[in-house]
Formats: structure tokens, sequence, C-alpha cells
């Protein structure tokens, strides 16, 4: 898809807004519109890649910094030691509904295992 066509690439650039949460150079975690748990924040990286497969392929130092910054969501919102998930929801059946990848993190109260 082009990213002129891509809703979070249109947040990276700041034409749609967003609960921004945390920045670096590379990736942007922002809050999700329809929250499934207390705390559930999106982190993507700056760059458009439609799933986790593609961004491993093609970038792996960036992929492993979605997750360091997953955990640092965690850590500002104050869920990192009481336990949190990471979710990569990857093509249609697994839920996935934006084609620009991104981690879920979700926290702040009981999550079942294993999800639905
Ligand atoms: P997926 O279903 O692709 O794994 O997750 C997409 C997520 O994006 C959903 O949890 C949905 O609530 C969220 N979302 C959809 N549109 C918007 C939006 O315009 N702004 C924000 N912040 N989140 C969105
Ligand atoms: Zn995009």
């Amino acid at each position: 898809m082009p990213t002129d066509e891509c809703l979070f690439c249109k947040i990276v650039s700041g034409d749609v807004p967003a609960k921004i949460v945390r920045e670096t150079d590379r990736t942007l975690a922002f809050r999700d519109i329809n929250p499934q748990a207390p705390t559930h924040v999106l982190v993507v990286p700056k760059d458009h890649y439609p799933d986790a497969a593609a961004l491993a392929a093609a970038d792996e130092a960036t992929l492993a910094l979605v997750l360091k910054e997953a955990h640092e969501v965690a850590v500002g919102e104050g869920i990192a030691d009481a336990g949190y998930r990471v979710v990569f929801n990857t093509g249609a059946e697994a839920g996935q509904t934006v084609f620009h990848v991104h981690a879920h993190v979700l926290g702040g109260r009981g999550l079942n295992w294993p999800p639905g």
C-alpha cells in the first residue's frame, strides 16, 4: 500500500492526530483508539512495513527497537513489574486490520491465555 494511504503513516507524519506516548528517531508509540485494557499502546516503526515478518526481513535493528520501546512503554505506564503482553497480529486471520506493522502493548489487568 502506498504510504499516503496508510493510517499509521498518517499518524507518524502528524496528518492524523493520536495520543503520543513515546517517540524515537525510528519509532512512535501512541494510544490505541479502542483500548482493550487499561494500558493499550501501539508501537510502530516510522517507516512503512506491512507486518512484523516484512520488518524482520528488511530491518532487524528496527524490529528490536520496536520491542525495546514496547518495554519502555510498559515501564512508563507502571505495568512492567506486574506483567504485560506484546502482540503482533500478522495477517487477516489473526485479526490484523491495519497493515503497517505495530506492536500492541497491553496491560493493567489480568490477561487471559490463550487469547481468543
Ligand atoms: P490490528 O487489528 O491491525 O492488530 O490493530 C489495529 C489497531 O489500531 C486496533 O486496535 C485499532 O483500535 C487501532 N486503530 C484503528 N484506527 C486507529 C486510529 O485512527 N488511531 C489509533 N490511535 N488507533 C487506531
Ligand atoms: Zn504505513
